[in-house]
């Protein structure tokens, strides 16, 4: 069912997750990247890995649950979903929170009230809030002086990222980077550093 690209960051991810298992992106992109290729089963156990490592990432119930409905659980699907919902109505995580309550809602499950329903998490110094999933800095989250590149993709980070969570990538990029042996003076070397970029900040 996957394709050779697949099976190579499944293998990278997987590499990743096993060399750092501590690190829950590790986990949360080889999950992701076991149901690109349809995988779902598997990616079930890199998902639970993840929450255990990290609770306040939403975006990994959504896709928790999204493998149990695929697999036919779904008494699994609707505690994990709900669970999620919580979670990311706490953390103002809106599209994994409207995503959850579809999800749960075609179960033909509402999705559960909250005490302090439709209350988001206060915005960060200035205003800021930082969009990758999982970002620990919540209301301390602080935007980055200025674009860390002079492109789109630095244009984005600056919109969307926090000052920490840059400096936390800039540290696993350094083990990517020495780990698969990447030049980045080669293009295609460059392309795939940004690509393990995007997927740690969790950028499109
Ligand atoms: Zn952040």
């Amino acid at each position: 069912m996957a394709d050779s690209a697949q099976l190579e960051r499944i293998a990278q991810f997987r590499k990743m997750a096993n060399d750092d298992p501590e690190n829950e992106l590790g986990h949360f992109s080889l999950g992701k990247a076991l149901m690109d290729a349809g995988e779902y089963a598997e990616a079930i156990g890199s998902f639970e890995r993840t929450i255990v490592l990290n609770p306040q990432f939403s975006k990994a119930f959504q896709l928790l649950g999204t493998c149990y409905i695929k697999t036919g659980q779904r008494d699994l699907a609707i505690q994990t979903l709900k669970r999620g919902y919580k979670v990311a109505s706490e953390r103002g995580d809106t599209m994994p929170r409207e995503e959850m309550a579809r999800l749960l809602r075609e179960l033909g499950e509402e999705p559960p009230t909250l005490e302090r329903a439709g209350q988001e998490t206060a915005a960060g110094v200035g205003g800021f809030r930082c969009q990758r999933p999982g970002c620990y800095s919540g209301s301390r989250a602080v935007q980055l002086p200025a674009p860390p590149m002079n492109d789109e993709l630095g244009r984005q980070i600056y919109e969307k990222i926090c000052a920490d969570c840059w400096r936390e990538w800039l540290a696993v990029g350094i083990k990517v980077i020495n780990e698969m042996r990447l030049d980045l003076s080669d293009e295609r070397a460059q392309q795939v550093y940004d690509n393990y970029m995007k997927e740690y900040l969790g950028l499109d």
